[in-house]
């Protein structure tokens, strides 16, 4: 299928997003435009069904997370991916959701992937150089880096929102050090039973942190463990 020359592909994106918003997934007018800017089958592997509301697998023992939850989070974080602002994705894999936080904070912000696969970073590079997203990666307001995601990337904090990718069994410090006051965290916490936990930095620099829903996400671990398959 010529994904976007034809158009095919843009407009099975732009369904999925409608099917997402008509399900109640999401209600935001900005959430859904970034979704339709990017599509999403550029993100995957050629014959991946990318439009299905499910995570798939992407090799590693790492998945691509379902639309829904990309939704879910993007519109959890909104307020904190404005023109301008900085933002974080813990475990990048695909560079999906980091071309959509570049997009929204604009050239004037900074988007920041840690995945600590280089070939997901070198394949997440390849992903976003043919997406809306190109531009800021040229320019580079968007960057996507091999690192231990668990220490964050302290070059470009504090961050506005940080989003992370992969369950952590408990929430680790150099996040939520590099929250800047006023940010938000958007993690999923625990091992087989987790939650997605919200994480409000205050002005004081106290932090508030609620459970949003129950979520099955891989694990945030280290390369070797998961290599190991876990
Ligand atoms: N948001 C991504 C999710 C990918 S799955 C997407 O939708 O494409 C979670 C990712 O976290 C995997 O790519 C995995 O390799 C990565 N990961 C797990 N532990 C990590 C760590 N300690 N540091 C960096 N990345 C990690």
């Amino acid at each position: 299928m010529e994904r976007n020359s034809s158009g095919i592909g843009i407009n099975k994106n732009k369904q999925m997003v409608e099917q997402l918003q008509q399900y109640g997934v999401f209600s935001s007018k900005k959430v859904a435009e970034v979704m339709e800017t990017v599509d999403r089958a550029l993100f995957v592997a050629d014959g991946t069904p990318a439009y299905v509301d499910s995570p798939m697998a992407i090799g590693y023992s790492a998945t691509i997370s379902a639309p829904h939850m990309h939704a879910t989070c993007l519109q959890l974080l909104e307020q904190n991916l404005q023109p301008g602002m900085r933002a974080l994705d813990v475990g990048s894999g695909t560079g999906y959701l980091t071309a959509c936080f570049a997009i929204m904070v604009g050239s004037q912000g900074r988007a920041v992937g840690v995945e600590h696969i280089p070939e997901l970073v070198s394949s997440s590079i390849k992903h976003i150089e043919k997406s809306a997203a190109a531009p800021l990666l040229k320019e580079g307001s968007l960057s996507v880096h091999v690192a231990d995601g668990r220490e964050g990337w302290p070059e470009h904090a504090p961050y506005d929102a940080i989003h992370v990718g992969a369950a952590a069994p408990e929430i680790p410090q150099p996040l939520i050090d590099q929250l800047k006051p006023g940010g938000r965290m958007v993690i999923p916490v625990g091992k087989m039973f987790q939650d997605l936990n919200v994480v409000d930095k205050n002005l004081d620099g106290s932090v508030s942190i609620r459970s949003e829903i129950s979520v099955r996400y891989v694990p945030l671990t280290s390369r070797d463990a998961q290599l190991k398959g876990y």
